[in-house]
């Protein structure tokens, strides 16, 4: 199905193309996220992801790009433009590409017949182009929408055309493209595993593990910083080579370590609280309801999580959590003995074990040489008593990036209770 790696070739690893089709694309109105995703499951399966291309809803187009990337690739990944309407070209083009005519599949035909009756709604005639495959090309069944995929060889590689739909794309590369590129014959298969971590600066922590970064070292160690998660990434020829740095880096960066692969904070503080059989409410003020919004983005999180109180104005801290006026016309509603107080009050209120407060500065305006935008002070109450921190959380960012990092610490700030260490 492949062409044949020759003696030159036998050292390289199998190269792929991935080609996405849409003028939303194109000009910018949408970002292209599925590139991104396929790259990362082929480098998984050990597939080398020479050449990406962005095109435009253009027949011509779509067909030159899908000749030049067959001839310098074993596969072609197209996603986008399989719909039903006259703007998707993709079934076209390719059969373009690979110089053959449409013809229509019967048994496509029946499988985009089976999804309308299965919608209980009448098919449109349009849609029986989707069941349009080059002459000596395959359909691939689509399980959650009504477009089709194609399969066909041209120029020694294979041309997989997916949907453009981010879901259906997945579930169609997972089931049917996948298992395919994966039988191949190759070179290298690569192993990529994700640590997450939190707590510290990007270099800070890539100085505790540098050794493990030294370039052309195997396995591959890299580290990324995204909204203050450092996630370190470690790309290796085995799982047990990825194993054995994993552990390595967990062992070194111990409790900043939350998670791998795609866990986020509130995942792990939910499995913590979880594990503990430990309730927590929050008062939130700058957050505005978002650290609400992050516990209970969490499956199951209602097992801890009993509720919140959004305590923007004055009047709201003092009627609802006891903060008094005083204080506040005093001092501002930003400091750590309101942050104290509405923690505790918060606490007893809900009659949770945790309660966690966020009183800050979001900006873009209302900073003062005193309270800066991104001063942010948090409370805890436990059965422990309340304490109080606070954070400056950066003078630089946006309105959402300060509320963002202002959960994180607050989510940090009940991991590290629950771990019952300081750091
Ligand atoms: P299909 O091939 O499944 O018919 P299409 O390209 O014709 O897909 P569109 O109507 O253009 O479908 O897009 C459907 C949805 O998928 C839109 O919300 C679009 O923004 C999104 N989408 C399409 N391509 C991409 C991409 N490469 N990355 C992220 N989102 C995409
Ligand atoms: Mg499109």
């Amino acid at each position: 199905m492949f062409r044949p790696l020759g003696q030159r070739c036998m050292l390289r690893s199998v190269k792929a193309a991935i080609i996405s089709i849409g003028t939303e694309l194109t000009s910018g109105l949408t970002v292209d996220t599925n590139s991104a995703w396929l790259a990362l499951k082929l480098a998984e399966i050990g597939w080398d992801v020479g050449m990406h291309m962005t095109l435009p809803d253009d027949q011509t187009a779509i067909a030159d790009a899908v000749r030049l990337a067959a001839a310098q690739s074993d596969a072609v990944l197209v996603n986008g433009g399989l719909g039903p309407t006259a703007d998707d070209l993709t079934r076209d083009a390719i059969a373009d590409a690979v110089g053959q005519p449409l013809r229509r599949d019967p048994e496509l035909m029946q499988q985009i017949e089976r999804h309308f009756q299965h919608m209980g709604r009448p098919m449109p005639d349009s849609n029986m182009r989707q069941a349009e495959v080059p002459e000596s090309g395959s359909g691939i069944e689509n399980t959650c929408g009504t477009a089709p995929g194609i399969r066909v060889a041209s120029s020694g590689a294979m041309i997989y055309a997916i949907p453009g739909v981010p879901r259906e794309m997945k579930v169609m590369f997972k089931l049917s493209v996948l298992p395919e590129l994966a039988a191949t014959d190759q070179t290298t298969r690569t192993v990529v595993r994700t640590i997450r971590c939190y707590g510290a600066g990007e270099a800070e922590m890539a100085e505790q593990v540098a050794d493990l970064m030294t370039p052309g070292r195997e396995p591959i160690v890299g580290i990324t910083a995204k909204h203050a998660i450092i996630s370190f990434r470690v790309i290796a020829k085995s799982a047990a080579a990825a194993d054995a740095d994993v552990a390595e880096i967990r062992r070194r960066l111990g409790p900043l370590v939350f998670g791998e692969e795609e866990t986020q904070l509130q995942d792990a503080v939910g499995q913590m609280l979880l594990e503990h059989k430990v309730t927590v409410s929050v008062a939130e003020s700058c957050t505005g309801g978002m650290l609400g919004t992050c516990l209970t983005d969490v499956p199951g999180s209602s097992a801890y999580f009993l509720g919140g109180v959004i305590t923007y104005a004055y009047d709201a801290k003092t009627d609802l959590l006891g903060v008094p006026r005083d204080l506040m016309m005093r001092d501002g509603a930003v400091s750590g003995e309101v942050a104290g107080m509405m923690a505790a009050a918060c606490r007893e209120r809900f009659g949770t074990d945790l309660a966690v407060s966020v009183t800050g500065v979001a900006g873009p305006g209302g900073g003062t040489e005193e309270k800066p935008v991104g001063l942010v002070w948090f409370g805890l109450a436990s059965s422990d008593g309340v304490s109080t921190h606070k954070r400056l959380i950066g003078t630089h960012l946006t309105r959402w990036e300060v509320r963002d990092r202002a959960c994180k610490v607050a989510l940090h700030l009940l991991r590290r209770h629950l771990l019952g260490n300081s750091r």
